[in-house]
């Protein structure tokens, strides 16, 4: 066995042509999507993804304003750009980018969104319709992402033992509800694992498709995957690319290069899972416009 890949810059691709050819003929007589993302204070990792997010957009046809507030904004200050946001009809989506600074409560701005516009899906609103499973709600843009990289490549996940390594409410916990739902996509047996779970090597020897979503590098070894399964390795993780070296190199939660030789199928970092979210967002965006402006 040794595992193919799940491109998920290719399929991304696919994503983002859908999104740009959709919006290029819906939107020649009004105004194009607009998604803003708010950032509060500099986080280096999400100078990055804040920048990816706007190329994205840009290359789709979505306006993106960045909003930058600086690091000891007040929680008041916050709520109200916020606000601001939702009451602006030239704004579709609404990105907050996290982590926010420790002074700030991450789920009171949250909760501020409006859950039209909450593009990200971390709304309590669209986590709520997403346990449910009503569907006019949006899906936080990861677990959206692995769903539609699987259904690419006709993984069925119907009957499946899927463990997923990791309980964030950005990952694991939505990407569970989506498994367990019934019909496409859904219909797996699902487990979470986490910090606490004692022996996570048998959790993971028992899935048939094993989600990782840790930040922890090369945590999952070839002993803890069973021989065919698929692998999904959301983690994103820097690290020396040699012993005492100054040069860093991504690398995600599991030792792909040893792991990949038992799989079916793997996602490789970077080139899976990162891409696919971010043309998760384009097509939240999308559909959030299309709420707003039908
Ligand atoms: P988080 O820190 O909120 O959650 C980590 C989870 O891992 C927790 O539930 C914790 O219980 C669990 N955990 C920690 N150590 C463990 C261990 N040894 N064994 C089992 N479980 C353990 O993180 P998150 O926001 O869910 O992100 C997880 C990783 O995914 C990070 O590396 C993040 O950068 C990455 N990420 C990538 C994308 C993407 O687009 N590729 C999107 C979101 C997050």
């Amino acid at each position: 066995m040794n595992g193919r890949v799940l491109d998920g810059r290719l399929v991304a691709a696919h994503w983002r042509e859908k999104v740009r050819l959709a919006i290029l003929k819906t939107t020649q007589n009004k105004r194009p999507p607009h998604l803003a993302v708010l950032t509060v204070g500099e986080h280096p990792a999400s100078t990055i993804y804040v920048r990816k997010k706007k190329e994205a957009c840009q290359a789709v046809g979505i306006l993106s304003s960045h909003i930058a507030l600086e690091s000891h904004t007040s929680e008041i200050e916050l709520l109200q750009a916020i606000q601001d946001l939702n009451q602006s009809e030239e704004i579709d989506g609404i990105l907050l980018q996290l982590p926010l600074p420790p002074h700030l409560q991450t789920s009171s701005c949250i909760q501020t969104i409006d859950p039209k516009k909450d593009v990200d899906g971390f709304h309590p609103m669209n986590m709520g319709k997403l346990l449910l499973g009503e569907k006019d709600g949006f899906i936080p843009c990861t677990p959206l992402g692995i769903q539609m990289l699987l259904d690419h490549y006709s993984i069925d996940t119907r009957g499946k033992n899927v463990v997923i390594v990791g309980r964030s409410n950005l990952v694991g916990k939505p990407m569970a509800a989506l498994l367990m739902q019934p019909g496409k996509g859904g219909d797996a047996t699902v487990t979470i694992a986490h910090r606490q779970s004692q022996d996570l090597s048998l959790h993971c020897q028992r899935a048939d498709i094993l989600i990782v979503a840790v930040g922890s590098a090369k945590l999952i070894q070839p002993h803890m995957v069973k021989e065919g399964a698929i692998v999904i390795d959301v983690g994103i993780n820097m690290q020396e690319k040699a012993p005492h070296s100054t040069k860093t190199q991504i690398v995600g939660d599991v030792d792909f290069l040893k792991v990949a030789p038992k799989c079916s199928w793997i996602t490789p970092v970077p080139g899976g899972i990162g891409p696919m979210t971010i043309a998760m967002l384009l097509q939240n965006t999308w559909l959030a416009y299309q709420q707003c402006c039908p």
